[in-house]
């Protein structure tokens, strides 16, 4: 089960940075960096290290199993996000 990204994301990159995947997107340089409000992880590329969830300043990265109530559907929009 990968990790998502959830609403208190800031995009500050950090954690694009960090990942040694590199499955987590816009990064810089790609389409919709500059318009990003948040950060989605790919769930299939993503090797469940938990690197992001550590170097999150604001705390917006869960497991999908832990991901708090109100945020459930963010599984979905990080998925969907790579549909596109
Ligand atoms: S858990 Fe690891 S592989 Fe998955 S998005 Fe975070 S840093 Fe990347
Ligand atoms: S480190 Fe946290 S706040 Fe920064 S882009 Fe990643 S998920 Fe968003």
């Amino acid at each position: 089960m990968s990790f998502v990204i959830a609403a208190p994301c800031i995009a500050d990159y950090s954690c694009v940075e960090i990942c040694p995947v590199r499955c987590i997107s816009p990064a810089p340089g790609e389409p919709g960096f500059a318009q990003a409000e948040q950060m989605y992880i790919h769930p299939a590329l993503c090797i469940k290290c938990g690197a992001c969830a550590d170097a999150c300043p604001v705390g917006a990265i869960f497991t999908a199993a832990a991901l708090p109530p109100q945020w459930q559907h963010y599984a979905r929009i990080n998925r969907e996000y790579f549909e596109q």
